[in-house]
């Protein structure tokens, strides 16, 4: 069964170029897909697209059995977790991870269920009465990643989440991105410009350039050929 299915997915956003020419790509439930290419090559519109934040130029995206080309954002079931993390200056991190559920409409007994669940799974229990500016970055990223778990998402997104964060940090948290990824069976599209992480965390690593779908295969398929 395919969680996400792309059918000749066209952007442009200018009506003269496509930026996106055309992806087919189906995404199983629980597969981690990460999308890697040149700069410029249309992986953020793609991420963009997906989560409605982008409107869409040709073609289909579907989520289980669902068209959501014209879906309104928080109605797609999707999280994103952006390179800059995005989190409320001025709100702690408890009400940082509570605000969309908040706008959603749960109740309070079941935010902080989510929350605390989050919390522990991510180990940022004794963190959620400190504001953002008191985090470290990865503490930050965390409480980023958190917020994308509380909502139950479908579809996870990650656009680059770990550039901002020095070496040792950097695989410290992708080994937790993985570690979630078993954890929640969560499907995920990841884009990074790091062929490490790609390696490391995809179970299918696709490869675009100029709006297209060059490859697209497990790591091995895509850097042990002979
Ligand atoms: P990547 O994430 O792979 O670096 P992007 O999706 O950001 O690629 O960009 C793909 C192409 O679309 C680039 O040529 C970029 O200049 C263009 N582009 C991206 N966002 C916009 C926008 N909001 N308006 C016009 N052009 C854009
Ligand atoms: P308000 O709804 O007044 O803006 P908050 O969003 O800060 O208040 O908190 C709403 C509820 O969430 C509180 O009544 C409290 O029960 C719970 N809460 C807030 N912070 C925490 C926390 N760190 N741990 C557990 N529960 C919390």
């Amino acid at each position: 069964m395919a969680s996400v299915s792309l059918k000749q997915l066209r952007k442009s956003y200018d009506g003269k170029t496509d930026v996106l020419a055309g992806i087919d790509l189906d995404i199983a439930h629980g597969e981690f897909v990460v999308l890697v290419g040149p700069s410029g090559c249309g992986k953020s519109t793609l991420l963009r697209m997906l989560c409605g934040l982008e409107s869409i130029t040709g073609g289909s995206m579907s989520i289980g059995d669902e068209v959501v080309n014209h879906l309104p954002p928080a109605e797609r079931g999707i999280a994103m977790v952006f390179q800059s993390y995005a989190l409320y200056p001025h709100m702690t991190v408890y009400q940082n991870m509570a605000f969309g559920l908040k706008v959603a409409g749960q109740g309070k007994a079941a935010i902080k269920e989510r929350i605390t669940r989050a919390a522990a799974t991510l180990k940022i229990e004794h963190l959620l009465e400190r504001l953002p500016r008191e985090l470290s970055g990865g503490q930050r990223q965390r409480v980023a990643i958190g917020r994308a778990i509380v909502r139950e998402p479908r579809l996870f997104l990650f656009d680059e989440p770990l550039s901002n964060l020095d070496a040792a940090l950097r695989v410290q948290t992708r080994l937790e991105i993985a570690k979630l990824h078993r954890q929640l069976d969560a499907t995920i599209v990841y884009v990074t410009h790091d062929q490490v992480e790609a390696m490391t965390l995809g179970d299918k690593i696709v490869v675009m350039h100029e709006g297209q779908i060059q490859q697209a295969g497990t790591p091995l398929d895509l850097y042990q050929q002979p």
